[in-house]
């Protein structure tokens, strides 16, 4: 039985790539490997996987520079798996278009659920910066509605300001995926605003404020330290 969606698995290591090859085939995923950059840009181009997840690590190339080459000709999915635990690696996969970052050791629920958001994104299609967006996201309690572009907490508008919607509603439409601080600042503010977090950060606390039953300990809207702000996957 199969799903219909294949993964391409591009890691070196025949351990991980043995177990996460398990996981995903126990989850009715096709699979295919790649050892290398080389082998992974050929099997990109005549495979055509549903999504890629990549090793960082790999023996004749950095994977940055692999993500840097698929997206000169491919939006497929790319979920980053690596070691590196730096803020600024994630952050930079990211913002050379990968779709999402685990770090090893990673569950196997994480991997999952980061594979079913990334081909659910690239089936949505991306619509940068929300326009045209219409219907509503929910997850729990939380309602956010499109065509009114207000926020309801059990059907109680929770009174946004206009920044404060725009940076939800942008989350509620890459839920489940972590978005950088870059990202939100030039979707928000425009693509020359300041690199500083300062304006983002009192308008997620404002948000938290609002949103959480408990904002230092958040059921929504999560912070990825460093690296930026991940809504909950909807229902
Ligand atoms: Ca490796």
């Amino acid at each position: 039985m199969s799903n219909a969606y294949t993964i391409l698995l591009v890691e070196d290591e025949a351990n991980i790539a043995g177990f996460m090859t398990a996981i995903l085939t126990a989850n009715h995923y096709g699979v295919r490997r790649a050892r290398d950059g080389a082998e992974a840009m050929m099997m990109v181009s005549s495979y055509c996987p549903d999504a890629v997840i990549l090793d960082l690590g790999l023996p004749d190339v950095d994977g940055m520079d692999l993500i840097r080459k698929i997206r000169e000709w491919s939006q497929i999915p790319i979920i980053v798996v690596s070691a590196r635990t730096h803020e600024r690696d994630k952050v930079s996969a990211l913002d050379l278009g990968a779709d999402d970052y685990i770090t090893k050791p990673f569950g196997t629920s994480e991997l999952l659920a980061r594979v079913r958001t990334a081909l659910r994104h690239a089936r949505a299609g991306s619509i940068p910066n929300g326009a045209g967006q219409s219907g509503s996201f929910c997850a729990g309690r939380l309602r956010v509605d499109y065509d009114k572009r207000h926020v309801y907490l059990e059907e109680e508008d929770i009174h946004l300001t206009q920044n404060e919607y725009r940076i939800v509603a942008l989350l509620a439409q890459y839920a489940g995926r972590v978005l950088t601080y870059d990202f939100l600042i030039k979707n928000i503010w425009g693509p020359n605003a300041a690199g500083d977090n300062q304006i983002l950060r009192v308008n997620m606390a404002n948000i938290r404020r609002k949103l959480e039953k408990n904002p230092a300990a958040p059921e929504y809207i999560f912070t990825e330290m460093g690296v930026g702000y991940r809504m909950i996957e909807g229902d």
